[in-house]
């Protein structure tokens, strides 16, 4: 079975914006359903009119190539090279639109896309379209349509599709109807949400209460649309999880952990299982749990002085003292004394003896003259420190205010200074040959359950693995690294000083920001801070203001923290799977995380393939976080999340897929869960009650429960590492004769992508990779309407391509799979 270095430049694939998404049939697509009952009329004239995708530079070319006359009416949209869309042309005309620049980028007249593989946003542009219906019908497709139960509560949970999503007005309406059970009727009509975001139609969904599972659902647009798809099980059925072996050992951790318990507690693991175990030191110190000494002084307004030492506060800074100083004498130039660690400014005074030194003047004084204690010294925020600056009432101490302990702030001294964060690797053969997985927990300082619930993991695996045979496989087969907390100075301070702190402590603020005031709103956050899809780049969610919650830093990788997750992978290229655990949410991510607002231009959506293999780890890892307490994190909560929450720009996600092929997972533990007695769903928070009520939000509870989702991630890893089989894929229908146009589509044995051909090519890494007909959907349908042979190949998420077809080089044997549609003449 031929094994190919599966990540194939990602980023490089055809700039294909749009579309994408499910597999396999998770869906609730009813295969007989809107493929068949779609009616569709045809061009008249196919041979000379054509459908082609066509790149536009920018506006002003789209301005002159509609003057020429083209109609170019049809799925326009933003792509960052230009603008992409679609024409209707003649051979001709294609020589036309080339000789004004346009770029024409696929023009195949075999076969063309049905319309259930049409219209809406962001249709792949793999291939194109010899003919396209004249009529546009509005048509309705189910993407997901999902039964769970939590808590002896049914629930439905539906998405769909109207491809007259984006019209505003008016705006299309949807309702969805379900069956009581196999052959009952439809009823019970509700109104399904319209979702927008960043301008975008996404597609209409809800989730139900429901008593009885139907099995069927019916969903209906108020401009005509129509389609019924069938209910699938949503996390129902889980497995039996470790924890029901009864020799095996859980619930190791006893509360709420900082990292010096944390980093102390890897380290005495490392030494108790030197065999399975070990330290790994990630090579940038942290900036460090300090800060700067400050001291706001003269006045308020236009007359106040910001100050801050040139030393940390632990170094010396704390033990300033600053004073300004009245004199009784008239017309006194400003001076500046300075004995061991006191700082006296004598102000000037003006002919009557009074005080007359701004603030402008007194800053300055500080900056330069205070033999180097204090080397920032400013006006307040924006101001211009024109103000008399009033003397001070004696001498004024500076402080990082870090001894100001927060209330119920654990016992003990914070080490001050830079931090050097261990990597606790665990695996019986850590030589690189097994596949690595990266659990990174609290990026985000006060997300205190990612650390408890990473901790418990590790844990879990040193204590079962001479007694569980199922621990004992994964120690076996798999090369895990724990960063237990990568934000140690963060979380230290949401431990002792502030408990919301979401960012590390790095000051990149100009002064206007600067004050003490600001102190709690320093920081970068660190999952911002990366080289994919950034902020930088132009991608939503990263903020360019210091004392923003998602502040992206002064470049990309700007912080340590960062730079050690990528050295870490650098130096593991074993590491083929990564959690970046947060909390609180209840959610599960994978790529595409972020986007260009103008456009909503998400970052390269996964190939099928792997967008099926996320579908089907997640579903296997959020089976075990059901199977402790019945918590069902929802799918509306499941996916790419900037499809189904936001953009993160510059989040470590992106980067790690797209730059190492990393299946890259993003979790959000805690959150919701439902309260039967209430019948709502209840919120979580980032530091629940540790013994919180356990059927609700618990810290306790939810490090369980998620810690049990992380143990089969890893198992999702150990059967990765051991996949040599390959996949298989058919065509659907098959070769054959038809008497008329034919709906295909493919088929796989197991999550993997086609690449494909229509044109008698032999196909290869660079064919057209076989797509979902819109983002979290199943695969699209082609319309075949012309005689055509199909070439294809598969590769499953390991890298096993199907008949060990060899897709890189001239391959005699051609065992790559073919079949041909052939359509009867009239
Ligand atoms: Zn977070």
């Amino acid at each position: 079975m031929r094994h190919i270095q599966r990540r194939i430049a990602l980023l490089a694939l055809p700039a294909l914006v749009g579309s994408i998404l499910v597999a396999t049939g998770p869906a609730g697509a009813d295969p007989t359903g809107p493929s068949a009952a779609t009616s569709r009329s045809q061009p008249e004239d196919r041979e000379s009119v054509r459908l082609v995708q066509i790149r536009l530079t920018g506006a002003d070319m789209l301005d002159k190539v509609a003057a020429a006359g083209f109609d170019l009416e049809h799925g326009l949209r933003r792509v960052p090279t230009g603008i992409e869309g679609e024409a209707v042309v003649t051979a001709e005309q294609v020589t036309e639109l080339t000789a004004m620049g346009v770029e024409v980028l696929a023009d195949d007249a075999g076969f063309a896309w049905s319309d259930q593989a049409d219209g809406g946003i962001g249709v792949d542009a793999a291939g194109a379209r010899a003919v396209q219906p004249s009529n546009h019908q509005a048509t309705v497709r189910i993407a997901r349509a999902d039964w769970f139960t939590t808590k002896g509560q049914g629930f439905l949970y539906v998405e769909a599709r109207t491809t007259e999503g984006q019209q505003a007005d008016p705006i299309v309406g949807m309702q969805v109807e379900n069956d009581s059970g196999k052959g009952t009727p439809f009823g019970f009509a509700r109104t399904m949400s319209r979702f927008v975001d960043s301008g975008q139609y996404m597609f209409h969904r809800n989730l139900f209460k429901l008593d009885t599972r139907p099995t069927r659902i019916q969903v209906t647009s108020s401009t005509g649309g129509v389609t019924t798809g069938v209910v699938s099980n949503w996390l129902e059925n889980a497995p039996p999880p470790l924890t029901a072996n009864p020799s095996y050992k859980s619930d190791f951790v006893d509360g709420y952990k900082h990292p010096q318990q944390l980093y102390s507690r890897a380290k005495e693991i490392a030494r108790q299982y030197p065999d399975i175990a070990e330290i790994v030191y990630l090579p940038n110190q942290t900036n460090g749990y300090q800060r700067k000494a400050q001291a706001q002084l003269g006045g308020t307004g236009q007359a106040a002085v910001v100050a801050t030492s040139a030393a940390w506060g632990h170094e010396g800074g704390n033990e300033i003292t600053v004073e300004f100083v009245d004199r009784p004498d008239a017309n006194l130039p400003l001076a500046v004394e300075v004995t061991g660690k006191a700082v006296r400014v004598l102000l000037a005074t003006d002919a009557a003896g009074a005080p007359a030194s701004t603030a402008t003047q007194v800053a300055d004084a500080l900056r330069t003259r205070s033999a180097g204690l204090i080397d920032r010294a400013h006006p307040y925020r924006t101001n211009e420190g024109s103000g008399i600056v009033a003397p001070t009432a004696g001498p004024v101490a500076l402080t990082d205010f870090l001894d100001q302990k927060r209330v119920g702030a654990p016992e003990g001294e914070v080490p001050r200074g830079p931090a050097t964060i261990p990597v606790l690797r665990i695996g019986k053969h850590r030589d690189g040959k097994k596949p690595g997985v990266l659990i990174q927990a609290q990026d985000h300082a006060r997300e205190w359950v990612p650390a408890t619930t990473s901790l418990e993991s590790a844990e879990r695996l040193v204590h079962n693995y001479r007694s569980d045979r199922e621990t004992k496989k994964i120690v076996e087969n798999t090369d895990i690294f724990f960063i237990l907390s990568n934000n140690p100075d963060g979380a230290n301070y949401s431990f002792y000083n502030f408990a919301s702190q979401r960012k590390n402590m790095t000051n990149h603020c100009p002064d206007a920001s600067a004050d003490p005031a600001q102190r709690n709103s320093w920081g970068v956050d660190l999952n911002r801070n990366y080289r994919v899809g950034s902020g930088h780049d132009g991608y939503a969610g990263g903020s360019t203001n210091c004392v923003s919650g998602t502040y992206q830093g002064p470049e990309e990788l700007s912080e340590p923290e960062s730079k050690n997750i990528i050295w870490l992978v650098e130096k593991y290229s074993n590491i083929k799977f990564m959690m970046s655990v947060h909390s609180n949410g209840g959610q599960l991510f994978w790529q595409p995380g972020a986007y260009i607002a103008d456009g909503r231009i998400t970052t390269p959506r996964p190939p099928l393939g792997d967008e099926a293999f996320y579908w089907q780890s997640a579903a296997r890892i959020l089976s075990q976080v059901k199977a402790h307490r019945e918590t069902v994190v929802t799918p509306e909560n499941v996916g790419g999340s900037s499809d189904v929450l936001y953009s993160s720009a510059g989040n470590v996600r992106e980067d790690l897929y797209y730059t190492y092929g990393i299946y890259a997972f993003g979790w959000e533990v805690g959150g919701s869960v439902y309260n039967p007695a209430t019948g709502n769903w209840q919120g979580g928070s980032f530091q629940p009650e540790w013994t919180g009520n356990p059927e609700l939000v618990s810290g306790h509870a939810e490090t369980m429960e998620y810690a049990n989702g992380i143990m089969e991630m890893f198992r999702v890893a150990a059967d990765w590492g051991k996949d040599k089989k390959d996949p298989t894929s058919r065509l659907i229908p098959g070769d054959g004769k038809y008497r008329g146009p034919v709906d295909v589509r493919f088929e796989t044995s197991e999550p993997a992508t086609i690449y494909y051909t229509t044109d008698g090519s032999r196909p290869t890494l660079e064919s057209p990779r076989y797509a979902a007909t819109e983002f979290r959907e199943p695969g699209q349908v082609f319309h075949v309407t012309e005689t055509t042979t199909f070439r294809w190949f598969s590769v499953d998420s390991a890298g096993n391509i199907e008949k060990n077809y060899d897709p890189t080089k001239k391959d005699k044997r051609n065992n790559y799979r073919t079949a041909t549609i052939t359509i009867a003449k009239k």
